[in-house]
């Protein structure tokens, strides 16, 4: 069985032609042996120009493939403007028609800004955990914070009902102690110096876990490898399987967190108990989720 709490529809990319139908992602997903996907909705936020990946055409996606896919809902903590914006008339639809989280969320703000800490409590309040992305550009999309990620510590200590799930270049460059400041948004590359601040918070707030998704997993994960089996041993109560593929022709390869899931069940490095909640145990815990009739075991 294997859960991929990191799935997208829509046109993620500006390019028009680069539009992930609802059949597009379940192909993927048969392609990779992937049992259920969590669709998350991008559209809310203008950052990525994002399009046709709004909360409502996730719901509808969803809803064609009920037995396969999970929606998640976004909501722009700007919407209103203000830090006290009441957005439990949304949560409660969002809910009432089956999201079990929110997400992907990507503005480009401060993590723990006043409107940001506002959506993150409401969701709470409505059972939802938070995954979100982190990059350090000025441009672009994702949530900003500084080295050793003390906004992120701020918003885990304000809003402790809050599941945080983390995700993005600049989340994953501070697994380790020694952040490089020309590349806190790519790939730092090499040995990952103990005291980061990826595994100092993990360790320390039980609300925040993360997914494997992306590059950005993936290079966390595997930069290092002895360090990465540790890492996955001593975190595999609050790590999720996750893809992060966002683009049609991605059916055509083996997706990267994939293989390294694959290898990881294939050469028996962790054990069969803590593959099996990073596969999906540990998602179907956090979102509350019945597993489907006929799901692939092992
Ligand atoms: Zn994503």
């Amino acid at each position: 069985m294997l859960i991929d709490v990191h799935g997208h529809i829509g046109r993620v990319l500006p390019d028009r032609r680069e539009f992930v139908d609802v059949t597009n992602l379940i192909a993927k997903m048969d392609a990779w042996s992937i049992d259920l996907t969590c669709v998350l909705a991008l559209s809310e936020h203008p950052e990525g120009a994002y399009l046709e990946s709004d909360t409502e055409d996730v719901l509808a996606a969803c809803g064609r493939y009920p037995d396969r896919l999970i929606p998640f809902c976004l909501i722009d903590p700007r919407y209103g403007n203000r830090s006290d914006m009441d957005f439990s008339h949304l949560l409660e639809e969002y809910v009432m028609r089956g999201c079990k989280g929110l997400g992907e969320l990507l503005p480009k703000m401060d993590f723990d800004d006043p409107r940001c800490l506002n959506l993150y409590r409401q969701a709470a309040r409505f059972s939802l955990p938070v995954l979100f992305d982190m990059q350090d550009r000025p441009d672009g999309y994702g949530l900003r914070d500084d080295f050793g990620l003390p906004r992120l510590e701020n918003a885990l200590r304000l809003c402790p009902e809050t599941v945080f799930i983390g995700h993005g270049p600049t989340f994953w460059a501070e697994i380790s102690a020694e952040v490089p400041a020309d590349n806190r948004s790519g790939y730092p590359a090499g040995p990952v110096a103990p005291g980061g601040a990826v595994p100092r918070l993990m360790r320390q707030y039980p609300n925040l876990w993360a997914d494997t998704s992306a590059g950005s997993g993936n290079n966390a994960l595997t930069r290092d490898p002895a360090f990465g089996l540790e890492f996955l041993d001593e975190f595999q109560d609050k790590l999720m399987f996750g893809t992060d593929s966002c683009q049609r022709s991605d059916v055509d390869t083996v997706w990267t967190t994939v293989a390294t899931i694959r290898d990881l069940r294939t050469n028996r490095t962790l054990t069969e108990s803590a593959l099996e909640k990073i596969e999906w145990r540990n998602a179907t815990r956090l979102l509350n989720l019945t597993a489907p009739q006929g799901a692939r075991s092992g």
